[in-house]
């Protein structure tokens, strides 16, 4: 199913959880790199960080009064790598976020298992991931990292090192906050998964919709030849996007292709 941030997160539902995380990540890591386990030790919420097998990437769990968060080293790897303080940052969401906690302590919805960064088709889900990446890269220390920065492939790369995060959370708060417009498409087996794009992105249609991935595109070359782009490649607007008017034919985006196996995000903007 093809995922839009209209479908999934109002602006307004968005702002409010921006405000809640950076709210806690400058409470508790007002000078440092954002830290789940310290957040959750001065919460009073106990963690594990385990092999649980393939079941989950990370849990929350409420049990007698109180909440636990189980974090699956077996699929993430250590708990430094950006993929378990990402999924601890999603955990934290369903601790934080009102609705969540609320659902957790009520037994009205128990604990559950969360396969995070942003690959789940429950809105909850989408909200914990969410909170997780507005968490780890709070707006506002976000934005003064971007003062004076122009866009490049490499300038995200900066960002994502400097928080920790991976490149698809890093890309999508990038777009939401950052100072340079930006598209983002990830693709799993040839079909387009979910987009993700700036409010003042010029085009949101992509070309085939949700059908098909454009032929002419770094990402088209990645699932049609196999053919991998190390740098960022030039592409014309009309080869990944509808509606292009007739007088912008010649209009040309930058495209940053990272395909790995069956998976592929492309970063799009216009210089
Ligand atoms: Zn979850």
């Amino acid at each position: 199913m093809l995922k839009t941030k209209e479908k999934y997160l109002s602006g307004y539902r968005k702002k409010e959880i921006s405000e809640l995380a950076e709210f806690i990540a400058e409470t508790y890591c007002p000078k440092n790199l954002v830290n789940p386990e310290l957040i959750a030790e001065k919460r009073g919420i106990s963690f594990s960080q385990n092999d649980y097998g393939d079941y989950f990437d990370g849990l929350i769990e409420h049990l007698n009064d109180r909440f636990h968060i189980y974090i699956n080293t077996w699929r993430l790897g250590h708990s430094y790598t950006t993929r378990a303080r990402y999924t601890f940052g999603h955990e934290l969401g369903h601790y934080f976020l009102d609705g969540h906690r609320n659902a957790l302590a009520s037994g009205e919805a128990p604990s559950h298992s969360s396969f995070t960064n942003f690959k789940s088709e429950i809105y909850t889900e989408w909200e914990a991931d969410y909170f997780s990446a507005c968490l780890l890269m709070p707006e506002n220390r976000f934005k003064k990292d971007c003062v004076r920065r122009k866009f490049s492939f490499d300038f995200l790369d900066e960002l994502s090192k400097k928080y920790q995060t991976s490149l698809t959370s890093t890309a999508i708060r990038f777009a939401d906050i950052g100072n340079h417009p930006l598209m983002i498409v990830y693709c799993e087996n040839n079909r387009i998964k979910w987009y993700w794009y700036s409010e003042d992105f010029p085009y949101i249609q992509l070309l085939h919709g949700r059908l098909k991935i454009p032929n002419d595109t770094a990402m088209g070359e990645y699932f049609n030849d196999g053919r991998k782009h190390e740098r960022t490649q030039e592409v014309w607007a009309i080869d990944w996007f509808n509606y292009v008017p007739n007088y912008r034919t010649n209009q040309k985006f930058k495209e940053h292709c990272i395909p790995f196996k069956n998976k592929a995000l492309s970063i799009i903007w216009k210089d």
